[in-house]
């Protein structure tokens, strides 16, 4: 199924104890000066809060940037979408928190699965983000003292979460999307909205370029730059269903992967347990109910299997609220793929509620006794509003019925301690890197790792690239301009001549069918091997018998949709070798056959129960790197090995 490189992929990370390393790095790198960063230019592409922050910040620096995204306005990128909130390591509570908290809880939190030295430097500047937002006006949620409100997510016990109501992502987004337009107006960022990118030139080994389609005129460009920044957001929608955005989409991680760049850990992927379940074929999109209701919503499930009351009518004592039953120690606050999977489990064993069964109840009612109605409306008013719209159920009165979906990517392009890949002036930031996450991303980091990508890490790391090179140089006229140019035109040509039978929509949807089924929140060996056939074999239909109506040079949007899926039936076939290949659970990659037993010492002592995600740090302590030789054929792994040096390696307890 794959190759096994010979030599281990190096992550660059710079020499030192984990304290220092970000501020020598910043001071041994070198600098471009004021002057001559004008001659430089660098294109980024995605508008998201990793990709306009990163675009506001290089310009301010006065580097000359082009920036693109999909939508019609950068500040529709997905990130808008981000509901609960930011962490960061400010301990404003004065609860216990500090920065080396911050780096243990998301290096335990990503079940011992990423890079230390990134998710220190994470935490380090975690507390600069929240500065430079609210230097924005973001308008943060505060006490009644005016200091900045905290609250709590999942992995953690301490209040580290700061917020804006539940539309934290809007806000965020709204301060990197002033700063961006700052510099449009400057003429140091020049916007190209609606173009989809859908090539990377490499000239001499490294990235010079992209080729993009204006989405509206269906006319392709290409564009040069000294660097490429890709900050084009998560995967997720590889399942159809999902709480992302319709437009979220692999193409541009994925034509940069079939360029060179390593695609890491693409299995890693987080199922949320707090959604609107799914009601039936028909649906496209699937509805977040944000972790930080479960800061004041209790988790349960009737105790009895065939329990017919209304949930407000089972008493107390015939109710069980499994996570804090499992898990007395973090209770409901318990990390996103332990919550997952827990419910699953009650589910699965025949308790689930709803018409479905696959279903469990977040309920408010103590909360409202405690509190009253009006603070928990003011905490989290939108999001009960949000629920009752869809549902028709009002969750002041009756409990919500949420059960898990897939949210978010931990995977993507392999990147270096300065956020590039190993395509030399390839940057990538934000959700479409595998950095900081490892195998479970912790709730409200998703955004503070976006951000610090962004205004942070990338000032500085790409500086020491371009340092090194002469600016410019490089005509849209090359061969290689040329060839990446006549290869996007050649796909979106074939796209349209297949004239076959079926919508790209209705292989996308049998695409999720196989992931959810055989690559969802539990995984075997015979699952994933059924699973890369399928998807192989739908590859081949796709390729035979779709139909996109309408024409290239135009708006198209069936054919917009179709490109993203032909790259999402690729891409998924990766996806099951690596989750295949990695015989282990670890985090949101559940392997059955590799959980805790009723004879393990960590069971016998308590420290965990039987079931939980059993990891083999013998055999599985690195990033899997893969290297693309082309459609259907055996990929290469390289793999980096992760080093613990501060946190020690140890078996996840929430208990
Ligand atoms: C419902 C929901 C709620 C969430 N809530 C939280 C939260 O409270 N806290 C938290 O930390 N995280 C949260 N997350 C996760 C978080 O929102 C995302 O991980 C984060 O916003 C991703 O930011 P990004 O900049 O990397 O990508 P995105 O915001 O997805 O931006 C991607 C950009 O790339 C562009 N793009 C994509 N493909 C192309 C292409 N081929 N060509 C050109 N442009 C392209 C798009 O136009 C867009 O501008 C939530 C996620 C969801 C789905």
């Amino acid at each position: 199924m794959f190759n096994v490189a010979d030599s281990p992929l190096n992550g660059n990370v710079p020499e030192g104890s984990v304290q220092e390393k970000w501020d020598k790095h910043r001071f041994n790198v070198k600098l471009v000066n004021p002057a001559n960063k004008r001659k430089y230019s660098v294109i980024v592409v995605g508008t998201g809060l990793a990709g306009g922050s990163a675009a506001a910040s290089l310009a301010e620096l006065g580097y000359n940037v082009k920036s693109f995204c999909v939508q019609d306005s950068p500040r529709r990128a997905h990130s808008i979408a981000a509901q609960g909130g930011i962490n960061a390591a400010k301990n404003y509570p004065n609860d216990g928190d500090s920065v080396w908290r911050l780096f243990y809880d998301t290096v335990k939190g990503g079940d011992y699965r990423s890079r230390e030295a990134n998710v220190y430097r994470l935490a380090q500047v975690s507390n600069y983000i929240i500065d430079q937002c609210v230097s924005q006006g973001v308008p943060f949620a505060r006490e009644y003292g005016g200091t900045l409100a905290n609250r709590s997510f999942g992995g953690a016990q301490v209040s580290r979460t700061f917020y804006c109501r539940g539309q934290t992502g809007q806000q965020l987004l709204l301060g990197a999307y002033q700063a961006l337009q700052r510099q449009v107006n400057a003429s140091k960022v020049k916007m190209f909205t609606r173009r989809e990118m859908l090539d990377i030139i490499v000239i001499d080994g490294q990235a010079r370029g992209i080729i993009t389609r204006n989405l509206t005129t269906g006319k392709f460009e290409t564009h040069v730059a000294d660097a490429v920044v890709l900050a084009t957001g998560g995967y997720g929608n590889v399942f159809y269903l999902s709480t992302n955005a319709k437009s979220c989409n692999v193409t541009a991680a994925w034509r940069a992967h079939k360029r060179g760049a390593y695609f890491a850990n693409p299995c890693y992927t987080q199922i949320h347990p707090t959604c609107i379940p799914t009601s039936g074929d028909y649906q496209s999109k699937l509805t977040l109910m944000s972790e930080s209701l479960r800061n004041d919503g209790r988790v349960w499930v009737p105790k009895n299997a065939d329990e017919a009351r209304k949930p407000e009518d089972i008493p107390e004592e015939d109710r069980d609220y499994y996570l804090e039953r499992r898990y007395p120690a973090f209770g409901n606050l318990v990390p996103r793929d332990v919550a997952s999977r827990a419910a699953k489990e009650r589910c699965d064993a025949g308790y689930g509620v709803g018409e479905t069964g696959f279903a469990v109840f977040l309920d408010f009612r103590d909360a409202i006794k405690r509190d009253g109605e009006d603070t928990v409306r003011k905490k989290y008013g939108n999001l009960f509003h949000m629920y009752h719209k869809i549902t028709d159920d009002d969750p002041y009165k009756v409990p919500m019925r949420i059960y898990p979906a897939v949210h978010y990517t931990m995977g993507g392009l392999w990147v270096d301690y300065n956020l590039q890949s190993n395509l030399p002036g390839l940057f990538v930031l934000g959700e479409a890197n595998f950095s900081d996450h490892g195998a479970n991303r912790l709730g409200a980091s998703a955004l503070m790792q976006g951000l610090a990508d962004g205004y942070f890490v990338i000032p500085y790391t790409i500086g020491n690239h371009l340092a090194k090179m002469e600016p410019g140089g490089i005509s849209t006229d090359q061969p290689e301009c040329k060839e990446a140019l006549a290869n996007a035109t050649g796909r979106v040509n074939k796209l349209l001549s297949i004239g076959g039978g079926r919508s790209a929509d209705s292989f996308h949807r049998e695409l999720g069918k196989i992931m959810w089924e055989y690559c969802g929140m539990a995984r075997n060996d015979a699952g994933l091997k059924t699973a890369a056939g399928k998807i192989s074999e739908l590859r081949d239909e796709f390729w035979s018998d779709l139909y996109v109506p309408g024409a290239g040079e135009s708006f198209n949007q069936s054919l917009e949709h179709a490109g993203r899926v032909a790259d999402f039936l690729e891409f998924a076939e990766l996806f099951a070798i690596d989750a295949m290949h990695r015989k282990e659970s670890c985090g949101g990659h559940f392997r059955e056959e590799h959980q805790s037993a009723a004879n393990d010492e960590d069971v016998k002592s308590g420290k965990i129960s039987e079931g939980e995600a059993k990891r083999d740090d013998e055999n599985f302590a690195y990033a899997a790197a893969w290297e693309f030789n082309g459609v259907g054929e055996k990929p290469s792994l390289h793999k980096e090995h992760l080093e613990f040096n501060d946190v020690q390696l140890a078996t996840r307890s929430y208990k």
